[in-house]
């Protein structure tokens, strides 16, 4: 276990200060992260009582900073969800945020397309409150140190950095996958994510392209501080990899201005509010149109 240095609480307090908040509860650094105990959700409930329903908290002594909804993209990952929501409740309050919890699930059994529900949890959860800052999760990523501040910088952040997949470091330095932050403007600069990556893969590389196009650099923590578990399972079903990724990747440029925010498409199907989340069931269409 991690314990917080004096140069370090210093620096905690005077981000308290700057955020208007006096607590005491400080991040603790490394945490001890594992999936071989079953979680269940009532016990996740119980040591999260502040938590809101439909996974809404806000410090209540002090105004934080950000207004940061995380979005998380899904598909019969219930096991991994309760593991996210376990791990992830306390470490968000720790960080005294003022956050909503956004799952977007896709409905019926066409080709996973990870980043239109990303650019659906954008659009949904800004229905909902006035969020400056999108916190973007695969279900399956927890991190293993609390210094990691699911925010957003002045530049897009990464924060999945150091993932025990890719043996603790970056699989190459454009890789922008996993947990993201951008916040309002930066998204809407680069007019959302693309709306056509059907099945495993691209997406994100896309994404980077988009944001290097406008000028935009990424921001990382140190391999440290961005050290993450991501849960093994096997490929989900009707996620293969999109065979046509390497040829949309090379044509970002192109695309980004006409494939997006502006041309985004879907339907809600239904909204449930849970203790600990919201989950919104969307219709994205299929492929073919
Ligand atoms: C894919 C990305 C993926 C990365 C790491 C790349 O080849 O295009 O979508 O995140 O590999 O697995």
């Amino acid at each position: 276990m991690y314990f917080f240095k004096p140069l370090q609480r210093i620096v905690w307090v005077f981000w308290n200060l700057q955020t208007h908040c006096l607590s005491w509860s400080f991040p603790v650094g490394a945490l001890n992260v594992e999936f071989s105990r079953p979680v269940n959700l009532e016990e996740a409930k119980r040591i999260n009582p502040e938590v809101r329903e439909g996974g809404r908290y806000a410090p209540e002594d002090c105004k934080a900073l950000q207004k940061v909804a995380i979005i998380i993209p899904f598909r019969n990952r219930d096991e991994h969800l309760k593991y996210w929501l376990y791990y992830l409740h306390p470490i968000l309050q720790r960080q005294q945020l003022d956050y909503g919890v956004y799952v977007i699930n896709q409905g019926g059994e066409e080709t996973f397309n990870r980043a239109k529900l990303l650019n659906i949890g954008f659009k949904e959860a800004l229905k909902e409150y006035d969020y400056g800052c999108f916190v973007f999760s695969d279900v399956d990523l927890i991190p293993m140190d609390d210094r990691n501040i699911y925010k957003c910088y002045s530049q897009p952040r990464h924060l999945s950095v150091s993932m025990d997949k890719f043996g603790f470091r970056l699989p190459y330095n454009q890789y922008f996958g996993g947990v993201s932050a951008l916040s309002k403007e930066q998204f809407v600069k680069i007019n959302g994510f693309p709306n056509n990556y059907w099945g495993w893969g691209g997406e994100d590389d896309d994404i980077y392209n988009r944001l290097y196009f406008k000028g935009m650099r990424i921001s990382r923590p140190d391999a440290v501080i961005g050290k993450c578990r991501m849960i093994r399972h096997s490929r989900d079903h009707n996620n293969e990899p999109n065979p046509q990724r390497f040829d949309r990747i090379a044509r970002t440029r192109e695309t980004m201005n006409s494939d997006g925010l502006n041309t985004l498409s879907y339907k809600v199907l239904k909204t449930e509010k849970y203790p600990l989340y919201t989950k919104i069931t969307v219709d994205v269409g299929s492929p073919k149109n």
